[in-house]
């Protein structure tokens, strides 16, 4: 899939290049008629190069140019354009627009290639996103639970709080947003709060990859045996995406290796300061005695813990559904 992603990257910084060649050759003509004594300076700037090889003093034709060059500029700015109106004006000045720095590739590209990469890694995930609009807090009208502590809780202000909470995390998203955690059973919300917070992110253009634990560390299991080494793995996505959204911790199928990669990217993210969202069905009691200390004890100290409270939504739907076929 990466090697698309790296074409799709490579295509957008020749039309780049193209663009910024074209509008370029654009001003040029368009300075060429207005003010016509620019165009005569052009003309002998363009000179240069022969006049070096037939044999010219290179030193003082450095001279004529930076003066040509400047004067040039003066004509420009008497005439209301910027001085530097007739220069290439690229999308990344650093590379040009090629993509490339000596022999490594350019920020501008590499990033290019992450969101390509993500985004058709979304599209194989299938990823169905939800709003903010669709969640409806009727469903936890009058529903009282306990929560962890063992306190009894008004499930439909606690889940109002949360509605809020996420609402406000999407809008104010950056990425040195705060890390969640969602804690809740099945049902009750976790989801689809979390692919509304999706929504809108990606709305803001921000990368955002969004897949179950189990499916991810396959993945990534999967390309870390393959001797074939992709342009970009999937690790390397799942670490520098701007905001990564982890669904179902705890039903994956667990070995050493899914367990140090999971600990690797929770860890380097901390470090990188991009915020990362997990949910999960299990309790905190149950998550500690399936993974080790080292990978929580850094996770509950850094990350925002939500629990999510009500009865299963999805089976009561079903249930609505059902009874109105009897009406
Ligand atoms: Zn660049």
């Amino acid at each position: 899939m990466n090697q698309n992603a790296f074409q799709e990257a490579l295509n957008i910084v020749s039309q780049r290049r193209i663009r910024a060649k074209a509008e370029n050759e654009r001003r040029y003509q368009e300075i060429n008629q207005k003010i016509p004594e620019i165009a005569e300076v052009n003309y002998q700037l363009a000179q240069t190069a022969s006049r070096i090889l037939m044999g010219e003093d290179i030193e003082i034709l450095k001279r004529q140019n930076l003066q040509a060059q400047r004067y040039s500029a003066q004509l420009l700015t008497n005439h209301g354009y910027p001085a530097d109106y007739l220069e290439m004006h690229y999308t990344c000045e650093k590379c040009q627009d090629t993509g490339f720095l000596e022999n490594r590739y350019c920020d501008c590209l590499e990033k290019l290639i992450s969101s390509a990469s993500i985004e058709k890694m979304n599209q194989e995930t299938h990823l169905q996103l939800r709003t903010f609009e669709q969640f409806s807090l009727e469903y936890y009208k009058g529903i009282f639970k306990k929560n962890a502590k063992g306190e009894e809780i008004d499930c439909y202000l606690k889940m109002k709080k949360a509605l809020e909470f996420c609402k406000q995390y999407a809008i104010n998203f950056n990425t040195n947003s705060s890390n969640l955690l969602f804690f809740g059973k099945v049902g009750v919300g976790k989801t689809h709060l979390s692919l509304s917070i999706v929504t809108e992110v990606l709305k803001k253009g921000y990368a955002v990859i969004y897949d179950s634990i189990g499916n991810l560390l396959s993945q990534i299991e999967q390309e870390h045996f393959t001797t074939e080494k992709t342009e970009v793995s999937t690790l390397q996505m799942v670490i520098n995406t701007d905001l990564l959204v982890l669904d179902d911790l705890g039903t994956e199928f667990q070995t050493a290796f899914t367990k140090s990669t999971l600990y690797n990217i929770i860890n380097t993210r901390i470090n990188k300061h991009l915020p990362t969202i997990i949910s999960t069905n299990l309790s905190r009691a149950l998550l500690d005695s399936q993974y080790d200390e080292r990978i929580f004890s850094r996770l509950y100290a850094v990350y925002e813990i939500w629990e999510f409270l009500g009865e299963d939504v999805r089976r009561m739907k079903m249930q609505e559904k059902r009874s109105s076929q009897y009406l």
